[in-house]
């Protein structure tokens, strides 16, 4: 049977510093990411051995944990090191301020979305498939108002042990500051 693992980072766990600390990064990856996926193929094991006793609870467990690794999955390559020289990424500025009106009307808002997640949560930007247009949302903890059928372009984790060590409870900080590590090139393929 297909499990899902744990995908390795792209980059180094200190090469977001100084925005996202190298132990932040282990600890995010290795211990929060890593047991979400060991809960969805817990899950799923029950679910594949027929066992339906328990069958909310189970298919509640897979909900979260599942949704959870694939957000991280998105949030890990939605960042870069903040040195790092980004291209324009013409094709995401051009549809941003068709939707948006401007870059930085953008940024506002999808700031605004993280910084009033109540409690843990996510803000994400979706490709709308639709209208192949952009929208912003905001996910409570790994699943609620979670939706199909709409690309998951960008994702910012806002859940506290995603900043707590770095930024104590200053949300606001951390996400003012993401932007430095945000990798636009990311978007960018995706919309290809
Ligand atoms: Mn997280």
């Amino acid at each position: 049977m297909k499990k899902y693992k744990l995908p390795d980072l792209i980059y180094s766990y200190n090469s977001l510093e100084p925005v996202i600390s190298e132990e932040i990064m282990q600890l995010h990856h290795r211990k929060h990411h890593a047991g979400y996926v060991k809960k969805a193929n817990k899950a799923l094991e029950v679910l594949d051995a027929g066992d339906y006793s328990n069958i909310k609870h189970v298919l509640r467990d897979l909900s979260f944990n599942l949704n959870g690794h694939k957000l991280h999955s998105v949030f890990w390559k939605s960042m870069r090191a903040p040195d790092e020289s980004n291209s324009s990424s013409p094709k995401v500025k051009k549809k941003i301020e068709e939707k948006f009106k401007s870059f930085k009307r953008f940024k506002e808002l999808f700031a605004n979305t993280a910084k009033s997640v109540e409690g843990s949560g996510w803000a994400v930007l979706l490709g709308n498939e639709r209208n192949d247009n952009f929208e912003i949302m905001q996910i409570e903890n790994h699943n609620k108002l979670y939706l199909t059928n709409y690309k998951l372009l960008l994702a910012l984790d806002v859940w506290e042990h995603a900043y707590y060590l770095d930024y104590k409870n200053d949300r606001n900080e951390y996400v003012d500051r993401w932007w430095n590590v945000v990798n636009w090139d990311e978007v960018e393929q995706k919309l290809i």
